[in-house]
């Protein structure tokens, strides 16, 4: 049963060099077909058991403010929205006034994730960012006039040139503002973006590794000391405040992906959407659904999947959870990585929860091969 909804606005204002979500220019995009087709798609799910929705992208507020409250509207007419523990719409600096922050205050969005990144105005240049420093703080002060007092902000870090004095005084502008959760992720070169050409043209190098392992010692540190707890490997947060619906994933739970390009995993089967926005179109039309591909999990990756997820999370994996799930205790599918992860010093138990250590958390991907399964476990 689907517990979260994932809605893909896949327009912006500008394209960022380092971006390779499924995006376009906004300008001369059939914005409203792909609202309409939205909404058609929307209709197609079984919603009563939603907690959560997450509007994303692209840049939801590229939209047009009539735009944006033609999203709401079709968002409230399949979601019970009312029933909802968590709403959350991403938002960029420079593309929010009073008007569309009024629309979605009154579509009932109780959290706004703001895509800052950094607080230098030569690096968001050179990111490809459309927006100032100045206007990422205008927009946090303009969505807290609105009554929006739950507000995650996003950062990079391991950008071309950035030094450890930007980033600490990025840091120290973001803990400024006070806001309750932070996202926080290194820069990664990836295919079919401007950086990954430039990278190739040797016209732009990563930071090295050693570089970007204090600035993430940096955030952590930093944040702690404003009383944000790191509390999954790249996000931070008051009590209370961490994303409910991003949970969902790092605890393997179904939810619904809709929108050109978005994933979903519904009833055991994970499916990715069409992503050109005229195929996407054109399919919701004529078939009523844009699904390209579908993948029924196994119970193998289902629970490879429940291990790699779940200790992203600083809490990790709930031994009673995971139980219920597979009718089996952790230890009965892995009798000997379990003890070697633990012997290692890489994992520990406490209070029903599998966790990775300090040391665990470091080493990442070595940790993790070890919950590979070599064949398909019984079925209990
Ligand atoms: S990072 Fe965000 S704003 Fe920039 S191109 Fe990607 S989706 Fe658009």
């Amino acid at each position: 049963m689907a517990k979260g909804l994932y809605v893909h606005i896949p327009f912006c204002e500008y394209i960022c060099y380092y971006c390779d979500f499924n995006k376009f220019l906004i300008n001369n995009q059939p914005v409203d077909e792909y609202l309409e087709a939205l909404d058609q798609e929307l209709a197609s799910y079984k919603m009563d058991q939603l907690q959560t929705v997450y509007i994303g992208g692209g840049t939801p507020t590229a939209l047009s403010v009539e735009q944006v409250e033609k999203l709401m509207q079709i968002v409230s007419r399949h979601v019970p929205v009312s029933q909802l523990k968590e709403y959350t719409v991403e938002v960029n600096p420079g593309d929010v006034g009073e008007e569309k922050l009024s629309l979605l205050k009154a579509g009932k969005v109780d959290r706004l994730s703001i895509g800052v990144q950094t607080f230098h105005d030569t690096q968001l240049n050179k990111i490809g960012r459309g927006h100032s420093a100045e206007e990422a703080k205008e927009t946090v002060q303009a969505a807290r006039k609105s009554g929006f007092d739950n507000i995650s902000i996003d950062l990079m870090f391991g950008l071309p040139g950035q030094t450890m004095k930007d980033w600490e005084e990025t840091l120290d502008e973001a803990m400024a503002l006070a806001p309750p959760h932070v996202s926080a992720y290194s820069l990664k070169i990836e295919k079919q973006t401007r950086f990954y050409n430039w990278w190739r043209e040797g016209k732009i190098a990563p930071l090295p590794e050693e570089e970007e392992a204090d600035m993430y010692e940096l955030l952590v540190a930093r944040l702690e000391n404003y009383g944000l707890q790191a509390y999954e490997i790249s996000n931070f947060a008051r009590a209370g405040h961490s994303s409910r619906h991003n949970r969902i994933y790092w605890q393997n739970e179904e939810y619904i992906g809709a929108g050109a390009g978005a994933h979903g995993y519904i009833n055991g089967v994970r499916y990715a959407n069409v992503k050109p926005l005229n195929h996407y179109i054109q399919a919701v039309q004529e078939k009523g659904n844009p699904v390209q591909s579908t993948h029924p999990v196994t119970r193998k990756e289902q629970i490879e999947e429940e291990m790699f997820l779940g200790l992203r999370l600083y809490e990790g994996v709930s031994t009673e959870r995971f139980y219920q799930k597979y009718g089996c205790t952790v230890e009965d599918i892995y009798p000997e990585s379990i003890q070697e992860a633990k012997q290692k010093g890489w994992l520990a138990e406490a209070d029903g929860y599998l966790f990775l250590t300090e040391e665990g958390k470091l080493l990442g991907n070595e940790v993790f091969t070890l919950f590979l399964l070599d064949e398909e476990p019984e079925n209990n």
